[in-house]
C-alpha cells in the first residue's frame, strides 16, 4: 500500500526500532510510548484492521499472538515466578479497532504495553 507508514517501515523506507523480524512480521518500539515497554506487532502484508479479517486470516492471526509472549520476555516484560511462586512481570495487549475503537494506523497491529508499574497511558 502506497501511503500506508506501517507498509513502509516493514519495507524499510521509513525508520523503525525493530525488535524483531521474520519473512511474514515486524516487531517495532511505539514512536510515542505509553509506557517503560510498548512495542507493536505487524503482519508485514497489508491488513487494513482487525475489522477486515476473517477465517482466511487465522493463520497469520495466530502466528501475531504467538509472537507476544516470546517478543515481550525478550523485551523485558514477560511473565516470570518469583521464588515464592508468585507471578511478576506482564503487558497488555490492544489491537484498537476503527474510529470508535482508536485505531489511528490502517495497517493490523497489536501493541505490546508493559514494564514495571506505575504507567500510564493507553490501557
Ligand atoms: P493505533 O492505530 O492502535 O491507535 O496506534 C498507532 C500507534 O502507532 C500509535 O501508538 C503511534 O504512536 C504509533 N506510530 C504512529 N506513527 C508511527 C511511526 O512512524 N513509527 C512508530 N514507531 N510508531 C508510530
Ligand atoms: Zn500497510
Amino acid at each position: 500500500m502506497d501511503h500506508c507508514i506501517f507498509c513502509k517501515i516493514a519495507a524499510k523506507q521509513i525508520p523503525a526500532s525493530v525488535v524483531y523480524e521474520d519473512d511474514s512480521f515486524l516487531a517495532f518500539k511505539d514512536i510515542n510510548p505509553a509506557a517503560p515497554v510498548h512495542f507493536m506487532i505487524i503482519p508485514k502484508q497489508h491488513v487494513p484492521t482487525l475489522s477486515a479479517c476473517n477465517n482466511s486470516h487465522t493463520e497469520m492471526l495466530g502466528k501475531l499472538l504467538a509472537l507476544v509472549p516470546q517478543l515481550a520476555a525478550e523485551q523485558g516484560c514477560g511473565v516470570t515466578t518469583d521464588t515464592n511462586g508468585r507471578e511478576t512481570g506482564g503487558y497488555k495487549t490492544l489491537i484498537n479497532t476503527g474510529p470508535d475503537g482508536g485505531q489511528e494506523v490502517y495497517h493490523l497491529h497489536i501493541h505490546v504495553i508493559g514494564g514495571p508499574r506505575p504507567w500510564h497511558g493507553k490501557q
